[in-house]
């Protein structure tokens, strides 16, 4: 975005500058970080409400930054999507999560997030499915989340894709469910195996009677179509309570567990989580 200068010239502004400089140092950090392998996976436990156990995780990326510390996923997933570098880094997750699994001691689930960048780029399916031989973890055991996004545009080969994958045995979840204008829509045309209701529905449970209304119908809706349905954020009993009642499968979020490293969540398998 250029600003009209004095005499029609166009210049950039100061702060303008300093914006596109952050981007670019950005831009080489996230590859530095890909080709010195820095990126990290964070274990989050996914728990069955009913039993109070364990049946899998979702694999959440981290990066400590040179510098710079820890950066969000929500910091430095947008740029990489622009750049197209989500290929690799995506392409990464999905292989490290796979692994990490196939070495677990119960053959739980892991969840990996699937950037709408990613999905559309050539060659993703086969990413999967060479995840999936070298570690030689069963597709039934590996969940991908996407959100909205993914079904945005190209849809006869977005759907084309998904059902080639879910064809494999591996599981497709919807991310982030009732925060895009078309959730329901796309239930309708894509049968996903799990939907995710979203931490912003979640977090007014026990306060607003309209969130525990909102999640009432959408366990309605999830039992009708037979998907099973998942509920992030949790961070009190009084909610994990809430949906225990109203039939939620399984939950994850602060309350439970939050997310960990490899080691940890291997450590964790197994025992059981106290609800
Ligand atoms: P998401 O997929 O919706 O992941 C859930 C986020 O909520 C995670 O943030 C998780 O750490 C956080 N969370 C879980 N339980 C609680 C809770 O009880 N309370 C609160 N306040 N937060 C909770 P995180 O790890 O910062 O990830 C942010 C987003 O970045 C993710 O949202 C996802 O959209 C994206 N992301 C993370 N890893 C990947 C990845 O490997 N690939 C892609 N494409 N996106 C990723
Ligand atoms: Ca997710
Ligand atoms: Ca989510
Ligand atoms: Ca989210």
């Amino acid at each position: 975005a250029k600003e009209a200068g004095r005499g029609g010239h166009c210049f950039f502004a100061p702060e303008m500058n300093q914006k596109l400089h952050e981007r670019r140092a950005l831009e080489i950090d996230l590859r530095l970080a890909l080709a010195n392998g820095s990126f990290r996976l964070a274990y989050q436990p996914q728990i069955r409400l009913d039993t109070g156990r364990i049946t899998g995780a979702e694999a959440l990326l981290r990066w400590e930054r040179p510098d710079h510390g820890n950066i969000s996923p929500d910091q430095f997933i947008p740029l990489a999507e622009e750049t197209g570098l989500i290929g690799q880094i995506g392409a990464w997750a999905i292989k490290e999560a796979c692994l990490q699994a196939s070495r677990w001691a119960e053959p739980l689930s892991i969840a990996v997030n699937v950037s709408p960048v990613q999905f559309r780029q050539a060659g993703f399916y086969d990413v999967v499915v060479s995840a999936l031989r070298c570690s030689g973890l069963s597709p039934e055991r590996l969940e991908l989340e996407i959100t909205e996004g993914v079904l945005l545009n190209d849809t006869e080969d977005t759907l084309a894709i998904l059902g080639r994958l879910r064809q494999l045995g591996i599981k497709i979840a919807m991310d982030d469910f009732g925060t895009g204008y078309s959730s329901l829509g796309y239930l309708q045309r894509f049968p996903f195996d799990k939907i995710k209701i979203d931490r912003s529905f979640v977090r007014n449970l026990g306060q607003d009677p309209n969130a525990a209304a909102i999640v009432n119908a959408v366990m309605g809706m999830s039992r009708a179509l037979g998907v099973r349905a998942n509920a992030e954020g949790v961070e009190f009993k009084t909610q994990a309570d809430l949906l225990l009642s109203q039939g939620c499968d399984e939950v994850q979020g602060y309350f439970f567990a939050k997310p960990m490293p490899s080691e940890a969540f291997a450590g964790l398998i197994g025992m059981g989580l106290p609800v």
